[in-house]
């Protein structure tokens, strides 16, 4: 018998396919009625669409949200908040632009309705990870939660393989590690291994056909129970060292979450076999760390720090770097350890 304590996040969300034309009536479900748009130029199209579903409740935009959310961006940001009394933002982008929308709840509590377009997750959880002077400080609370999340189907069609790829096992690593998190509880396990299935058979069949909208809405499925999960409870090593990596190493967010889970999972496999055991069978493997691994190969994914760039000579400063601070992870987390797996994932060998 396990005995838990279970909470979840008051968030709504719509899910569907051109679920984008609601979301006017979301904004006054909410009692808005002066909204920003928030996005980026490589998503102007759909920042467009969006806008003009608001109609005259669209009081401002900004184009400007950036990787890491850095201060200055918000600053700018906040400007437009103030200029044009703005009361919710409506961010439509990955993980990046739904930074922008937290950083600006963060200092005025306005409301945010959040389209995601990529599987990252972050609109479900209640966590802002900002950059200020080079350094990234990420900091949990109740008022960072969107209070709505509007998942567009659509809205992903044009994600690119490559990036449905790397942020789809992004969102894979959430859901891997509450399995093995102090917190986690059966609810939290039935949502990260229903996200690991559906993520599992979703990605190769996008791989095959970007506009299978079936796949599509698989992945975006996965991609809320895996924010779900990760808004719940603590994450372990995986987590930590792609936080280390990201933000001392300057290496993209997706990408060093697709090589360094198989690595991660592998060096906790012996301390949490339980868990392994179930991801294999979530993901029709029989060896967990191996399945991902060949996945991610199989589709074209990097495998490799090297093929992100990464200097081997900094893989004993990455290794002391995460290794700093202790924080709850199932095997006891050592420096030598994690120096032996980097260089594991440096190579990119397959997981034994
Ligand atoms: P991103 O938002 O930076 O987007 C990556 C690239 O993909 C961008 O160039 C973007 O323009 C493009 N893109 C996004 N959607 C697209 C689409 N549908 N079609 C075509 N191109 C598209 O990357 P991300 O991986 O979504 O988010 C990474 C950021 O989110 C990191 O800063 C990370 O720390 C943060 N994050 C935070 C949390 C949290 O809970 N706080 C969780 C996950 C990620």
């Amino acid at each position: 018998m396990r005995s838990f304590v279970h909470a979840t996040n008051p968030n709504r969300v719509v899910f569907g396919y051109g679920t984008s034309a609601q979301v006017r009536q979301e904004v006054e479900r909410l009692g808005r009625a002066r909204a920003l748009v928030l996005g980026s130029p490589p998503l102007a199209a759909l920042g467009d669409r969006v806008h003009e579903a608001l109609e005259s409740l669209a009081v401002a935009r900004f184009d400007g949200a950036a990787m890491h959310t850095p201060v200055e961006v918000t600053e700018q940001a906040m400007e437009l908040v103030g200029e044009h009394s703005v009361d919710c933002v409506v961010a439509v982008g990955g993980g990046s632009t739904t930074g922008l929308a937290k950083a600006l709840a963060w200092r005025t509590g306005i409301d945010q309705i959040i389209l995601p377009t990529t599987y990252a997750g972050s609109e479900v959880t209640p966590v802002l990870g900002e950059t200020a002077q080079g350094t990234k400080m990420t900091r949990s609370d109740a008022a960072i939660l969107p209070e709505t999340v509007v998942y567009d189907v659509e809205f992903t069609l044009d994600l690119p393989v490559a990036m449905s790829v790397t942020s789809g096992i992004n969102a894979m690593a959430h859901a891997v590690e509450a399995l093995y998190s102090q917190q986690t509880n059966p609810v939290v396990d039935g949502w990260a291994l229903e996200s690991i299935r559906l993520m599992g058979r979703a990605l190769p069949a996008i791989a095959a056909d970007p506009a299978d909208v079936d796949a599509r809405a698989e992945a975006l499925h996965a991609a809320w129970l895996a924010g779900t999960c990760l808004g719940l409870v603590g994450m372990g090593l995986h987590h930590k060292l792609c936080h280390t990596l990201g933000g001392s190493f300057d290496l993209p967010h997706a990408d060093t979450h697709t090589v360094v889970l198989p690595y991660a999972m592998a060096y906790n496999a012996p301390a949490a076999p339980e868990v392994m055991r179930r991801i294999a069978e979530a993901l029709g493997t029989d060896d967990a760390p191996a399945g991902v691994h060949d996945l991610i190969s199989s589709l074209g994914g990097p495998t490799s720090l090297h093929q992100l760039g990464m200097a081997e000579q900094d893989l004993g400063t990455a290794a002391e770097s995460a290794t700093a601070k202790s924080y709850p992870n199932p095997r006891e987390v050592t420096t030598e350890g994690v120096a032996a797996l980097l260089r594991e994932a440096w190579a990119g060998n397959r997981p034994a």
